[in-house]
């Protein structure tokens, strides 16, 4: 390896920011090399995920490098969730407990922008935008760009991909043998919408995540700063009710009127949202392994690159943060040899990645469909009692992957077991309830 110094990082997105942040501390030179222009001088893209929840492990990953404060200072708390039903009945849940923890809902361009700047104040950062990979050599490190002025190219010992779901280093990385992708498409799309603020305020309770679950398909709603809120339509891309039958303004609106008729009297620019925004895919994408050797460079995959996620439990970027935090406890770990700490990071995460992907496709049924079922509530509810009564002890598995940083994988272990001790406590009060009905019957 030329110098165990110099990492360049393919992609200034969430991930990528935050990866040359934990890397400068360090004292990497880093070189984030980003296809956009530079966020904080253009206008986000329209119809991108405008906002997103953060949550305890984003927290956590921006908290060991002092980003916390400055991040959650922009960030509006939903301590719950409020179920829209189609006759505009509202009902609201916490999701807590004990009622006061929240998820958080944050600007994703302001977020970025936030991140970018902590970056390039670090020394040894540099960042250089409207450069995209086009092409890479695993075995010399050599990237080629494109560029305003033409091709580029560059090379580093260390190549990070941060290039999210569509990733152009991992598109290289998938012609070598052995190395496994897979990628899994919902059938539905999503598309964002907007309620504008009403009066100078908000026109929903801004405290919370706003759902219209409607059996096959949903809405979801998170404040902004500015009082307005972003809403994401997911509905199926074909069939009755789909993006494909409602291809006019016209049926669309009609339809959206009958079914969300709430929040279509608080749209007034609807018709031209549906119009301009864009439908957006959901993927999951899986790879194994997160990081490949060449004879003079290491390449390895973090955030989206490496785990794209459903965004139906608001982990995609929490857990790409969780990546920043597990290679550089390898790099303290195995004293900065990258190529094995890349290979430790990779097996350790991909258990949890694959883990919070299979939450996300299942919390998605949940979302769209049994949040409005008694059931779902008496089920929550009585969650809620069993944490109040056995605290520390139960604790739901929405809890704990919102708020703590247990590993995903050891979430869903522990839930399995908890579920194993009500289960057994239930048929013991069961049994004694039978053994003191059949005393009391022989005593008669
Ligand atoms: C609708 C929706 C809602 C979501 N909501 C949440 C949520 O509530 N909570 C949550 O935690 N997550 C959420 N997510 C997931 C979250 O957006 C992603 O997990 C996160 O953005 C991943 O960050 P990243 O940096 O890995 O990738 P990205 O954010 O995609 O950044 C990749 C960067 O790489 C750049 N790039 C791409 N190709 C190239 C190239 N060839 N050369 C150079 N640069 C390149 C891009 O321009 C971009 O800046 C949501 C996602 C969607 C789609």
């Amino acid at each position: 390896m030329r110098s165990r110094h110099e990492v360049a990082v393919v992609g200034a997105g969430l991930v990528g920011c935050l990866t040359a942040c934990y890397l400068a501390r360090r004292g990497y030179e880093v070189t984030l090399y980003e296809r956009r222009p530079d966020p904080r001088e253009a206008a986000p893209e329209r119809g991108r995920s405008i906002n997103l929840a953060i949550s305890e492990r984003g927290i956590d990953a921006l908290r060991r490098v002092g980003l916390d404060e400055v991040v959650m200072k922009a960030a509006l708390p939903m301590p719950g969730r409020m179920m829209h039903a189609p006759d505009g009945t509202l009902s609201f849940q916490h999701y807590s407990a004990d009622g006061l923890r929240s998820i958080n809902s944050i600007s994703r361009s302001d977020l970025n922008r936030t991140l970018l700047d902590a970056a390039l104040a670090m020394p040894g950062v540099r960042a250089c935008f409207e450069h995209r990979l086009t092409g890479l050599d695993v075995d010399s490190g050599r990237m080629d760009f494109e560029t305003p002025d033409g091709p580029a190219t560059a090379s580093a010992p260390v190549v990070l991909a941060a290039d999210g779901a569509y990733s152009a280093v991992r598109g290289r990385l998938q012609f070598l043998p052995g190395f496994g992708f897979s990628q899994e498409y919902l059938d539905y799309g999503y598309k964002e919408l907007t309620i504008p603020a009403r009066d100078g305020e908000y026109a929903l309770d801004p405290g919370a995540l706003h759902i219209w679950p409607r059996g096959q398909a949903m809405m979801i709603a998170l404040p902004n700063p500015d009082r307005s809120f972003t809403c994401t339509l997911f509905w199926p891309k074909s069939g009755p009710g789909s993006f494909e039958a409602l291809d006019t303004v016209e049926r669309f609106e009609e339809f959206f009127a009958a079914n969300y008729a709430d929040a279509h009297a608080l749209m007034p620019d609807l018709a031209d949202d549906y119009a301009h925004n864009p439908i957006g895919h959901l993927v999951t994408m899986r790879t194994d392994p997160w990081q490949v050797r060449g004879a003079r460079a290491v390449v390895g995959l973090l955030g989206d690159a490496a785990h794209a996620i459903v965004p139906f439990y608001g982990q995609g970027a929490n857990c790409g943060f969780e990546d920043c935090v597990e290679l550089d406890r390898c790099l303290e770990e195995t004293g900065d040899d990258f190529p094995e700490a890349l290979a430790r990071y990779g097996s350790r995460r991909k258990e949890h990645a694959d883990t919070i992907a299979e939450l996300a496709l299942t919390n998605f049924v949940e979302m769209r469909d049994k949040v409005a079922s008694r059931s779902f509530l008496l089920r929550k509810r009585l969650e809620h009692g069993l944490e109040r009564l056995l605290p520390g002890r139960y604790v739901s598995r929405y809890e704990l992957v919102s708020f703590s940083t247990m590993p995903y994988a050891e979430v869903q272990r522990r839930i399995t077991r908890q579920n194993v001790a009500v289960a057994a406590g239930a048929l013991g009060a069961l049994a004694a309830a039978v053994a003191v009905t059949a005393r009391l019957a022989r005593r008669r």
